[in-house]
């Protein structure tokens, strides 16, 4: 455990290329913005620490740097993981309709409790937008899990998602003890 935290944790973002999981991690890690890579297996992280309370929490982020253009996320890439952000591009429906098989991975790999934050991006594209707000609200209420679109381009909702992943999993894990 580092010493200049209470708790630290890792979650992943997961999602189709080019849905702006990059753009999105950069947004949130900004000024205290630390990169790291991995490249053995081939990711990228950033930290960021919060405070929830009196405690304070890193969360150590990671990218994938994109492997899953070549369908190469492997098991490792998810171990350990308390949480996820679930990215698609409102503007294309092709990564909405990816979700199924990115939601079986997770669950597969993450395990049953990891909290999940399904995030439709690029919400500033609105002339050009593919999939309804309501899409993927009702996607999200099926799979239970949170729902928000984003713009990491205007930085709408972006700092919203990550926090609420964030004290999600300190909710749901305090009680535990990490
Ligand atoms: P990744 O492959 O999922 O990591 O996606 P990137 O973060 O590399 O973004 C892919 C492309 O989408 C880049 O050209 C970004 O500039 C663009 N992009 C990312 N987020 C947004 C957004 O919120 N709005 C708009 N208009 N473009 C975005």
């Amino acid at each position: 455990m580092d010493e200049d935290c209470d708790y630290l944790f890792k979650a992943v973002l997961i999602g189709d290329s080019a849905v702006g999981k990059s753009n999105l991690l950069y947004r949130f890690a900004k000024d205290e913005f630390f990169l790291d890579s991995k490249p053995t297996i081939g990711v990228e992280f950033a930290y960021r620490s919060i405070k929830v309370g009196d405690k304070i929490i890193k969360a150590q982020i990671w990218d994938t740097a994109g492997q899953e253009r070549f369908r190469a996320i492997t098991s490792s890439y998810y171990r350990g993981a308390l949480g996820a952000l679930l990215v698609y591009d409102i503007t294309r429906k092709s990564t909405f309709e990816s979700l199924k098989k990115w939601l079986k991975e997770l669950r597969e790999f993450g395990g049953p409790e990891m909290v999940v934050v399904l995030v439709g991006n690029k919400s500033d594209l609105l002339h050009s937008r593919e999939v309804n707000l309501e899409d993927g609200r009702s996607l999200a209420t099926l799979e239970q899990v949170s729902f928000m679109e984003t713009s990491a381009k205007e930085n709408l909702n972006v700092e919203e998602a990550f926090l609420h992943m964030i004290h999600r999993i300190y909710e749901t894990t305090s009680q535990k003890s990490l």
